[in-house]
């Protein structure tokens, strides 16, 4: 199993460069924020608790995300070659569990592919997304909030995983095939 993190801020093109990996590799894909947007679309409690903190641009709280994240990950069968963790681990607790959960399995994150975005192009790239798909999260307001969260309790997974010894960082401006091409080097080279 490749199993991969894909890492950065909001708008970064996580899930651009997911949708592709999925595409030419087979990969499994587990997008924590999906997995609560339907939680709130079917209106169950997860979601009902998650649109609170979504709403203000808050992370939910680490015990909630940790066990959705295993039994999601459990769902896959073995003919995937691999899962892409989007949107997961957003703090150094979470990248911890997330080590253990694997590691229970005898399984591993190969590599975590860090998309750096200049911060007023985020900006820019989440107002443009607000208006054509209506995510409630992505106006202004909410967006500067998620950004701060990001620089102050997500961002220190950089340091994290150099630690581990698996980061690699890619520039994530630019021509989406030359980023995707970027992403296909890592990946091959597992
Ligand atoms: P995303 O679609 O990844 O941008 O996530 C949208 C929102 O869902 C975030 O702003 C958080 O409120 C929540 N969320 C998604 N993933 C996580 C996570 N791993 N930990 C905590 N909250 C999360």
């Amino acid at each position: 199993m490749k199993n991969v993190v894909i890492f950065g801020a909001p708008g970064s093109g996580k899930g651009t460069q997911s949708d592709k990996m999925i595409e030419k590799y087979g990969f499994g894909h587990i997008s924590t924020g999906d997995v609560l947007r339907s939680e709130i679309k079917n209106g169950t409690e997860l979601g009902k608790t998650a649109k609170d903190f979504i709403d203000k641009g808050q992370l939910i709280p680490d015990e909630l995300m940790i066990d959705i994240l295993a039994s999601v990950y459990d769902g896959f069968g073995k003919e995937h070659k691999g899962v892409i963790f989007d949107g997961f681990p957003r703090t150094i607790p979470q990248a911890e569990a997330l080590k253990k959960m694997l590691s229970k399995r005898g399984h591993r994150v190969a590599a975590m592919i860090e998309l750096d975005v200049p911060e007023d192009e985020l900006m820019k790239r989440l107002l443009l997304r607000g208006q054509q798909s209506g995510r409630s999260d992505d106006n202004e307001e909410t967006i500067k909030k998620r950004l701060n969260v990001y620089h102050n309790q997500t961002s220190p997974l950089i340091e994290w995983y150099k630690g581990e010894g698996i980061h690699h960082h890619i520039a994530g401006m630019g021509e989406l095939e030359r980023i995707f091409g970027d992403v296909c080097k890592v990946i091959d080279s597992l």
